[in-house]
C-alpha cells in the first residue's frame, strides 16, 4: 500500500511540476511569433518553394452563440447576410493569390472557423462554386469541414456531400447537461448522435469528433458519460482537445469561476481516461491528442510515418504550401508565414485598398527551421531521429542542442524521455508531457511574458 501511494504521489508531483504554460506546436515559431510586414512575403517566399502541392484553408469567422470557453477567431452574430459581403470578399482574396497555385495540384480544403456551418446551404454552394471557378481542386483531393451541430439537419449534410466534401467533424465537447451550461453551449448528443449516422450513410470518408477536457464543472464522472456517447457513435477520428484557459486573453473565460475548473492533476486524469477508453477499442493514438480507426488515413500515415503537423492539427500533406483565405487565416509558403488582419473591418478595407491582406508573419530563420523539424517530428511521432536531423541540416545535434538537451535531463531522470546516442523518444505513457518536452527546444520561451501567453502545458 504505502508503494502505491508512494508511485501517486510521484505521478502527482511530476504533473505539477511540468504543467507549466507552453505552446501548443501547430506550428514553428508560434503565432504569437509574428511580426508586423512591411511587405507581403508570399511573392518571394514562393520563389523558394519546393511544395509540388497546395491545400487551402477558409476561416469562416462566424458564430450564432458564443461559447464561453472559445479562444477562435470569430464574430458572433444572428445576421445571417453578413456572410453574403463575406463571400464577395473572399473571391476577391481567391482572385489576388491565385497566382500562388498556378502550376501546382491543389491537394486538400479545409473549412474552420468560426463555425462553417453558419452558412446556409445556398451560401455553401456559392463558396464551392467560387473556389472550383478559381481554383482546380484535384480528382480525389480531400474536402473537410468543420461543423456546429447545433446549426444543421441531415438535410444540410446531404448538401455538403453533393458540393463534394469528404470529411466532416462534428464538435460534441461535451455532453454533460452541467458542464454544457456553464460553457453556454447546450446541444443534443442524440441530434449529433443522429447526424453522425446519417453522415456515414451519406458515404463521407471520415466523420470526426471534437472533445474538450479540462472544462468547468468536468469530473471523471461527467467525462465518462461523455466518452461513452463518443464510442457509442465510433467516429472514425477524435480529437481530445485540452481547454486552454486564457482568461486575460479570451474575456468571455471569466465567466468561469477558479473552483469549477478541474486542476492539472484531475486535467492529467480525464485524459488518461479517454486514452485509456478510446484504445482499449481498437483506436490508434495519433501524436498528443488525436485518436483514428486503424482503417481511417490518419492511422495509416502514422503507421507509415508521414503524419505532419500544420495550423488544423494532424494532416497527412506534409508536401504542400498551405495558402489561407479569411479574416485572421494564415499561410505556410516555403520558409514563410504570413497571417491576415484578424479584424473584419481592417481585412475588408485591406481588399478594398489593394493592400496585401496578410498583416503579420515570419520568415524562417536556419535555426527556425531546425528546431520546427525537431518539434513536428516529437508531436507527430514521440520521437527525433538525431541522425536525420544531422544529415537534413548539416549540425551535431548533440553539439547545436547542447543546452535543450540539458534542459532535459531532468525530465529523463522523472523516465518521461528515453536520450540515445542516435534517438530522442518520448514513451508512449507519458505523452501528455510532450508540449512541455517540445518546448525545452522552442529558442522564444525565454521570458515570463512570452510564456504567461499560452495555456498550461497539462
Ligand atoms: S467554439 Fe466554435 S461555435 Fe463556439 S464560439 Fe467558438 S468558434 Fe463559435
Amino acid at each position: 500500500m504505502t508503494n502505491i501511494n508512494n508511485l501517486q504521489q510521484k505521478a502527482v508531483s511530476t504533473i505539477t511540476k511540468y504543467a507549466l504554460n507552453a505552446p501548443r506546436y501547430t506550428s514553428y515559431p508560434t503565432a504569437l511569433k509574428f511580426e508586423p510586414l512591411q511587405i507581403d512575403p508570399l511573392p518571394q517566399a514562393l520563389n523558394i518553394s519546393k511544395a509540388p502541392a497546395v491545400s487551402l484553408y477558409v476561416h469562416i469567422p462566424f458564430c450564432k452563440t458564443l461559447c464561453y470557453y472559445c479562444g477562435c477567431n470569430k464574430i458572433v452574430t444572428r445576421h445571417n447576410e453578413k456572410a453574403d459581403e463575406y463571400l464577395d470578399y473572399l473571391e476577391k482574396e481567391f482572385l489576388s493569390k491565385r497566382y500562388l497555385t498556378d502550376g501546382r495540384r491543389v491537394v486538400s480544403l479545409h473549412l474552420g472557423g468560426g463555425s462553417p456551418s453558419f452558412l446556409s446551404e445556398t451560401q455553401h454552394t456559392y463558396l464551392m462554386y467560387l473556389l472550383k471557378k478559381h481554383f482546380t481542386l484535384e480528382v480525389g483531393a480531400e474536402l473537410s469541414i468543420e461543423l456546429d451541430p447545433r446549426n444543421i439537419d441531415k438535410r444540410y449534410l446531404q448538401n455538403l456531400k453533393c458540393l463534394g466534401y469528404t470529411r466532416i467533424s462534428f464538435g460534441l465537447q461535451d455532453t454533460d447537461y452541467n458542464v454544457q451550461k456553464t460553457i453556454n453551449r447546450v446541444q443534443s448528443t442524440s441530434h449529433i448522435a443522429d447526424l453522425v449516422f446519417e453522415a456515414r450513410s451519406l458515404g463521407f470518408d471520415s466523420v470526426n469528433l471534437d472533445l474538450i477536457y479540462g472544462l468547468p464543472n468536468q469530473s471523471l464522472d461527467t467525462f465518462s458519460s461523455t466518452i461513452a456517447a463518443t464510442k457509442a457513435m465510433m467516429p472514425d477520428r477524435i480529437s481530445l482537445f485540452s481547454y486552454a484557459h486564457l482568461p486575460e486573453r479570451f474575456a468571455a473565460q471569466r465567466k468561469f469561476a477558479d473552483e469549477t475548473l478541474p486542476t492539472s492533476e484531475e486535467k492529467a486524469s480525464l485524459y488518461n481516461l479517454a486514452v485509456k477508453s478510446f484504445t482499449s477499442i481498437g483506436y490508434e493514438m495519433i501524436g498528443l491528442d488525436h485518436f483514428a480507426l486503424s482503417k481511417d488515413a490518419l492511422a495509416i500515415a502514422k503507421n507509415q510515418g508521414e503524419l505532419h503537423r500544420n495550423f488544423q492539427g494532424y494532416t497527412l500533406r506534409g508536401d504542400t504550401d498551405l495558402i489561407g483565405f479569411g479574416v485572421s487565416a494564415i499561410s505556410t509558403v516555403g520558409n514563410a508565414y504570413a497571417q491576415n488582419a484578424k479584424d473584419l473591418k481592417e481585412y475588408y478595407s485591406r481588399i478594398d485598398n489593394h493592400l496585401p491582406c496578410s498583416k503579420v508573419g515570419l520568415s524562417l530563420t536556419v535555426d527556425d527551421l531546425i528546431r520546427r523539424d525537431v518539434i513536428s517530428s516529437l508531436m507527430c511521432n514521440l520521437v527525433v531521429n538525431k541522425l536525420a536531423i544531422e544529415s537534413k541540416h548539416h549540425i551535431k545535434f548533440d553539439e547545436y542542442f547542447a543546452s535543450a538537451l540539458n534542459n532535459l535531463a531532468e525530465m529523463k531522470q522523472d523516465s518521461l524521455i528515453e536520450i540515445t546516442s542516435e534517438h530522442i523518444r518520448v514513451p508512449e505513457s507519458v505523452r501528455i508531457y510532450i508540449r512541455a518536452i517540445c518546448a525545452r527546444f522552442d529558442a522564444y520561451l525565454n521570458t515570463s511574458e512570452t510564456l504567461s501567453s499560452y495555456s498550461k502545458a497539462i
